[in-house]
């Protein structure tokens, strides 16, 4: 489908034109990272939240939607507290093998740094881009509103993306990541954000330093 992305900046096209811009800013006889190909999709679509230990430390938060993973970088990660507001900023559209991918970007490339899963699995759209399957959710998405149970191996419950800023007047594209809620929700004041420099792959169990020490 021709759709636009989040970004608005992906115009018609099939996935292969989403990933250009992806493709763009890498050297894939340099780093690890993978090109995107066809990979199959599950019947429910896939989430995962990184953690990237670039220039500056941050977390990366993906969502499956039509056959790319719409990204969002969120500098002070997920919370599990609902009056957390944490900032999303929209990066390229990854391709969908890039849920798997951790390691280290080598030095010189876009991301240069580490990379582990911090948590993965799948996703329900809730609200309005329930009915229509993943296309409205994409919808919901352009229109700068959109809410998800995540089924993760460490979050589970009811999040909600929302852009506050949509990128116009020379100004970033700004949205931000809340959770809602709900059983998988914590109270303020109770630990309810994964300490970067800590946390364990969902993958591996490995931390970011495990990683550099067997990648670098
Ligand atoms: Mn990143």
């Amino acid at each position: 489908m021709g759709s636009r992305g989040a970004s608005g900046e992906d115009e018609g096209g099939g996935r292969a034109d989403r990933l250009e811009r992806y493709r763009g800013k890498r050297r894939f006889d340099t780093t690890a990272e993978p090109r995107g190909a066809d990979a199959p999709s599950g019947d429910e679509p896939a989430f995962v939240i990184q953690i990237h230990d670039a220039r500056r430390l941050h977390f990366d938060f993906r969502l499956e939607v039509d056959g790319v993973l719409k990204s969002w970088a969120v500098p002070r990660g997920p919370s599990t507290d609902p009056t957390d507001k944490r900032l999303a900023v929209p990066t390229e559209d990854h391709p969908l093998e890039y849920r798997e991918y951790e390691g280290v970007i080598p030095g010189g490339q876009y991301g240069a740094g580490t990379v582990i899963v911090w948590d993965q699995g799948t996703y329900r759209p809730l609200g309005r881009g329930r009915e229509g399957g993943p296309d409205s959710f994409a919808g919901a998405l352009e229109r700068g509103h959109a809410s998800f149970w995540l089924d993760g191996t460490k979050l589970r419950g009811g999040y909600a993306l929302t852009r506050i800023r949509n990128g116009q007047d020379g100004e970033a594209e700004a949205w931000l990541l809340v959770k809602e809620k709900d059983a998988g929700s914590t109270r303020k004041g109770e630990h309810a954000t994964p300490d970067p420099r800590r946390a364990r792959s969902a993958r591996s169990g490995r931390t970011l330093r495990q990683v550099l020490d067997e990648e670098a």
